[in-house]
């Protein structure tokens, strides 16, 4: 818990959400701004700013959430598919620094955009490039 940060108040109960789904870990609530009906967020109720500062516990407890929670938001709200996704810090978007998973139902012809419009310009990368990239990726995750 950390005192200026919404998502901690919510959990401690200091700000109202309207909650779909709660656990000894995890918190489930509607988005404020909702870009679907349904948008969802999904948190841990520890304080961690980013998904890569999440201990094994609270990263478990939060995507299963997310993955028993998901196929029935969009049942409720007759959705065709969702989108899930987090904004992981702030030149992705991530305003609340605290971190949450959405989950965003989709509609047949709803005018929203893939996962992949979040990206900027596509670099050029060739196939050395991605071999030497994903050696080193594999490397740094193995250490
Ligand atoms: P992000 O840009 O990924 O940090 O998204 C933060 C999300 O939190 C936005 O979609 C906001 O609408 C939502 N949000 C912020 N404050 C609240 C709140 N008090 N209750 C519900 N949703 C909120």
């Amino acid at each position: 818990m950390t005192d200026d940060c919404v998502f901690c108040s919510i959990v401690a109960g200091d700000i109202p959400v309207r909650t779909v789904h709660e656990t000894a870990d995890v918190l489930a609530f509607l988005d404020a701004n909702p870009l679907a009906r349904g948008h969802t967020l999904v948190i841990p109720k520890s304080h961690a700013e980013h998904v890569g500062d999440l201990d094994a516990a609270d990263a478990s407890a939060m995507f299963d959430a997310v993955a028993s929670l998901t196929p029935r938001l969009q049942a409720v709200v007759d959705a065709d598919a969702a989108n899930v996704g987090i904004n992981d810090g702030e030149a992705a978007g991530q305003e609340v620094p605290h971190v949450h998973v959405h989950v965003i139902p989709r509609f047949e012809g709803d005018g929203g955009a893939p996962i992949h419009a979040v990206g900027g310009e596509r670099p050029d990368l060739s196939d050395d490039d991605l071999d030497a990239l994903a050696d080193e990726i594999a490397a740094a995750v193995a250490g």
